[in-house]
């Protein structure tokens, strides 16, 4: 089996110095990651910046914004099995980066943000029949709701689903939603060890679908 893993934030730069980001530790996706490799899968990490080791012998690359991000998975995703996009990936970023850094003036400093490219929906939407493609819902109300919306947007197989609360924290609780309509709240605990169980009903689902 082959998969491919987005995880982590990405950084949008304002100017040579400053960037729009968030709080993804990358926990989760690098988990995710070891996991698999762990079950002898082949796996490619796509990470923003984060501060964890990368995983020893891990293959994959490092990236900093959202289009770095879109072009490395694009690289990367035609013989994939599974694609599971873990990664906080930035919704906006600043319409222009400034060649030098901006000076502090009196003024107040108005940035326009427009919208990035959405990976999980172009890989969704542009996904084999044979690919699992796999998503990440994060919200701080509604999460089952939105979860079930972006299965159906972005064309997702599979989304799990986790309160806010689990940026950059060890544990995490998760709910599984998928298109054959199963939908519950199914793990609980480290990230290290939900992550073993994502790997292990991944590789179940991949194996129920060739029997269809
Ligand atoms: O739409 P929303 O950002 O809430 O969706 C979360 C899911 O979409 C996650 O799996 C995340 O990795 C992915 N995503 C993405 N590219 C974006 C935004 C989100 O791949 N620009």
């Amino acid at each position: 089996m082959k998969i491919l893993i987005t995880a982590g934030p990405t950084r949008e730069a304002l100017d040579p110095v400053r960037y729009l980001g968030n709080r993804s530790s990358g926990k989760m996706g690098y988990a995710l990651a070891k996991a698999a490799v762990q079950k002898g899968w082949e796996c490619y990490l796509i990470s923003g910046p984060v501060d964890l080791p990368w995983p020893e012998a891990m293959a994959g690359e490092k990236v900093e914004s959202a289009q770095e991000m879109f072009d490395a998975v694009e690289r990367q995703r035609e013989n994939q099995d599974v694609i599971v996009m873990c990664a906080a990936v930035a919704d906006y970023k600043p319409r222009e980066i400034l060649q030098n850094k901006k000076k502090k003036s009196s003024n107040n400093w108005q940035v326009e943000l427009v919208r990035t490219k959405d990976i999980l929906k172009h890989v969704g939407h542009n996904k084999k029949k044979s690919q699992l493609v796999v998503g990440f819902c994060l919200e701080t109300e509604n999460l089952l709701e939105s979860a079930k919306k972006k299965l159906d947007s972005k064309k997702a197989d599979v989304i799990l689903a986790n309160p806010a609360s689990t940026l950059d924290a060890d544990a995490v609780t998760l709910s599984w939603l998928d298109v054959s309509g199963r939908k519950q709240q199914w793990q609980e605990g480290q990230k290290e060890d939900v992550a073993v169980k994502v790997i292990e009903a991944l590789q179940n689902y991949c194996e129920s679908r060739q029997h269809v």
